[in-house]
């Protein structure tokens, strides 16, 4: 049986093509600036230079990464920069065929959760995996991983989460 049409008029190509259904097809070029604040302009300066800092709270003991101002549990500002490492454990993680425009990607991207070494249980960063196969990320064996940062040569880095390539296993998957 064929499937009812859903209501309204479906329009075809030439209508398009004939002007009869108006559309554009610029795209928009939007600019725009965002003020990041002094605690992570810190945090960008610091990848800009190889180091991955974060704000202790003396109160509760946690250490944000990324740093915030304002311990989220004690509500008071936090006490100190630390430096933490650029090595963690995989918290999840996630294969993705399809980019930002919704295309299919042939590469999948690994997107992971990465708590990392030094910070407080349960702070994580949000980055790439590389040199991971997915099928580790799909069955689960990737979790709970040691990774490490592969940084981009010190000379091509300009204070942005991309001055890390991405994270690599250091243990066996
Ligand atoms: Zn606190």
């Amino acid at each position: 049986m064929k499937p009812e049409n859903p209501p309204g008029t479906p329009y075809k190509r030439n209508d398009l093509e004939e002007g009869r259904v108006l559309y554009t097809e610029d795209s928009l070029e939007l600019w725009y600036r965002w003020s990041l604040g002094k605690y992570l302009s810190k945090y960008l300066e610091g990848l800009k230079e190889g180091r991955i800092l974060g704000r202790y709270c003396k109160a509760c003991g946690r250490i944000y990464v990324p740093p915030r101002e304002v311990c989220q549990y004690c509500f008071r500002e936090t006490d100190e920069w630390v430096e933490v490492g650029d090595t963690g454990r995989v918290n999840t993680a996630v294969v993705s065929y399809i980019q930002a425009d919704r295309s299919r990607m042939d590469k999948p991207l690994i997107i992971a959760v990465i708590e990392l070494e030094g910070a407080s249980k349960g702070m994580g960063i949000l980055h790439r995996l590389g040199e991971v196969d997915p099928e580790d990320v799909i069955n689960r064996k990737i979790f709970g991983k040691k990774v490490k940062a592969v940084w981009k040569p010190p000379e091509e880095r300009t204070g942005s989460v991309n001055d890390i390539l991405y994270f690599k296993p250091v243990e066996e998957v």
